[in-house]
């Protein structure tokens, strides 16, 4: 089948953005900011977006924007980008590479970098936000655009919802969102169901009793007990979520005492954990406290552990009817650089903004290594090694086809909505529908 009209008349004032597309994605990766400081980042966009027309609300949940345009009648589409950056040196060597340093949530000073590519995400939603005003004529409904401080955090999309999203747009009928990873530039995948991890980050305190280290008699020491514990927790992936399914428990980090002839009070345990479903991610945390707590009894702790959970996100579980029908869609458009895209370890929080309005939703990845390369280290079998992943120091997405494929993708995809009811389906553009004008 081929796309739509509607795509094509749309998507042909791609010439005209792309180049200021690509002005404002290196300007974004020269300039990123941390999570919850994305002022100039914000300020950039909706400055964009009010250009192109649209009803612009800023500082929603901190630094969200929310731009909504209203073109007649029809369905209500969102599409979400995120703009955080990472603490990460960057070490690319683009000539707009970031040498960029700020005070982190603690007050330290440290190097910020795109490294995740959120830059990406916003200049291909400004790009996709001014096709659709520009195109207006070809489709019909509204156009809601959310874009969300501090995803890296994991709390930037509930804080929007807590920052009033829901009373300042329409509901949607559908979520749209999108994520630029070490995949060939050009490319894009999608997957219904279960596509990123929920994650759970969890802080253990374990209470001993410290002594000289000379008299263990004396003591519960607590660093026996955290190795035996982490060594106990291994067994919860493999003894107890089922074989078809996939978790991951990392230890991320150990901490107790502070020099050799000390037997400390105390240890503290830092947890990663990714699941798939709700009842694999009850098992594993569950199994957690019921391990520690039992380890804790075995040495006798004078004193209860203590669990604290923190960096939580929502599993991002996508809705199958409207995964089809942007996989379609990609495929009428992209042919065979559209596919389907294995289950990702990574979590989001977009969920958070479709769940709590209520609506379906849809994630997919956009490719954004450079093609040559990736075919390179494919043939050598090293793509796990050669080729950079999200968040390292070296994760530089090609400028195109990245921004071109992950504007057109936010395009076709919203018209799969938005163009089903217009005219212009039948490839006629209808009349007397000017800039700002109702159409039926
Ligand atoms: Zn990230
Ligand atoms: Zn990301």
């Amino acid at each position: 089948m081929a796309p739509s009209p509607a795509v094509g008349s749309v998507l042909a004032g791609l010439e005209g953005t792309r180049t200021w597309q690509e002005q404002l994605y290196r300007e974004l990766h020269r300039h990123p900011e941390l999570s919850h400081q994305e002022h100039r980042t914000a300020g950039l966009v909706a400055h964009r977006l009010r250009a192109a027309g649209y009803d612009v609300h800023e500082g929603v949940g901190g630094t969200g924007v929310v731009g909504l345009l209203r073109n007649g009648e029809g369905p209500v589409v969102l599409l979400r980008a995120d703009m955080d950056a990472l603490p990460v040196r960057e070490a690319t060597g683009l000539p707009y590479a970031s040498a960029v340093t700020a005070p982190d949530a603690d007050g330290n000073e440290v190097p910020v970098m795109h490294a995740c590519g959120h830059d990406v995400h916003v200049a291909c939603l400004a790009g996709a936000a001014q096709l659709l005003a520009d195109g207006r004529e070809h489709w019909s409904g509204s156009v809601v655009l959310v874009c969300q401080p501090a995803e890296e955090t994991g709390d930037g999309a509930r804080g929007m919802v807590e920052g009033g999203l829901r009373e300042l747009v329409p509901t949607p009928q559908v979520a749209l969102a999108q994520h630029v990873m070490p995949l060939p530039a050009g490319r894009v995948g999608t997957r219904p169901g279960p596509a990123l991890s929920a994650a759970d980050s969890m802080r253990i305190t374990l209470y001993g009793r410290g002594a000289h280290g000379s008299m263990p008699h004396a003591a519960v020491d607590p660093v026996v007990l955290a190795a035996m514990v982490v060594v106990r927790l291994q067994t919860v992936v493999s003894r107890e979520v089922p074989p078809g399914e996939t978790a991951v428990l990392t230890v991320g980090s150990i901490r107790a005492g502070t020099t050799s002839n000390v037997i400390p009070g105390e240890a503290v345990l830092q947890l990663n954990v990714r699941t798939y479903t709700d009842a694999t991610r009850t098992t594993v945390l569950d199994a957690i406290q019921r391990i520690v707590r039992a380890e804790c009894a075995a040495s006798n702790c004078p004193r209860e552990p203590e669990f604290e959970l923190f960096d939580r996100f929502p599993l991002t579980d996508n809705d199958a009817a409207a995964t089809d029908r942007v996989a379609s869609a990609f495929g009428e458009f992209f042919g065979d650089r559209a596919g389907p895209v294995g289950q990702q370890s990574a979590s989001e929080d977009f969920s958070d903004i479709p769940v709590a309005l209520g609506v379906p939703y849809t994630y997919w990845f956009i490719g954004g290594i450079d093609p040559g390369r990736y075919e390179e280290a494919a043939q050598a079998g090293r793509v796990s090694q050669d080729v950079p992943v999200n968040h390292s120091a070296d994760f530089a997405p090609v400028v195109q086809p990245t921004l071109d494929t992950g504007t057109q993708a936010l395009v076709v995809a919203a018209l799969a909505w938005l163009a089903a009811g217009h005219p212009d389906g039948a490839g006629h553009s209808s009349s007397g529908v000017g800039a700002g004008g109702a159409s039926g």
